[in-house]
């Protein structure tokens, strides 16, 4: 049934990280294949963890490793809703699971940010992958502007709680941000 799909992944992510330090990105391809087939069927998050806020898009952590080495998160988009100019510090995959988004890579020069490469488009049962190795600074979008997308984020730390930083698309001036997560305790879904 559904919620397995997510017990399971949560499972063979804790197996993964077994051993492994925070932000080890030699798991990524792992880590992208485990998301990959969470995303395959979109029967499993609960209503929950899908509501959309008019004016914000929303981030409801699923799952928190205890040992800080990943953290789950159900990011819902609201109909046109967009994030700013951001980066991650740690290692994330973004598997999508309902609508689409349009993301854009960015990296900063003295005459401040400047798209790398075109715009891509995450269609359902696709991921795409972040790392400060491979390119942690991007811009994402819903690419509705008439309904909600939602994705699932997987990252290589306990993203809610990592000090990272937004940047000002025409200074490249970064501000440090700390995301937070919009529900308190995902407790509800793991008491089974
Ligand atoms: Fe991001």
């Amino acid at each position: 049934m559904g919620t397995d799909r997510l017990l399971n992944t949560v499972a063979s992510l804790t197996r993964l990280m077994e051993d492994r330090a925070p932000g080890d990105d030699a798991v990524l391809d792992q880590a992208r294949d485990l998301m990959s087939s969470l995303v395959e069927r979109d029967d499993w998050l609960p209503d929950a963890f899908a509501q959309p806020h008019p004016e914000f898009y929303r981030q409801y952590l699923l799952y928190g490793d205890p040992l800080d080495r990943f953290s789950l998160v159900s990011f819902v988009w609201g109909p046109g809703q967009k994030t700013p100019i951001h980066d991650h510090t740690v290692w994330g995959v973004i598997a999508m699971l309902r609508g689409a988004e349009l993301e854009r890579h960015y990296h900063r020069t003295n005459e401040g940010m400047v798209a790398v490469g075109p715009e891509s488009r995450l269609e359902p049962g696709e991921v795409a992958c972040v790392s400060p190795t491979i390119g942690d600074v991007h811009q994402v979008s819903n690419a509705y502007a008439d309904r909600v997308s939602i994705s699932i984020h997987l990252y290589g730390g306990n993203i809610g709680r990592i000090r990272r930083a937004v940047y000002d698309p025409k200074s490249g001036e970064p501000k440090a941000f700390v995301s937070g997560y919009s529900n308190a305790v995902a407790a509800n879904l793991w008491a089974g």
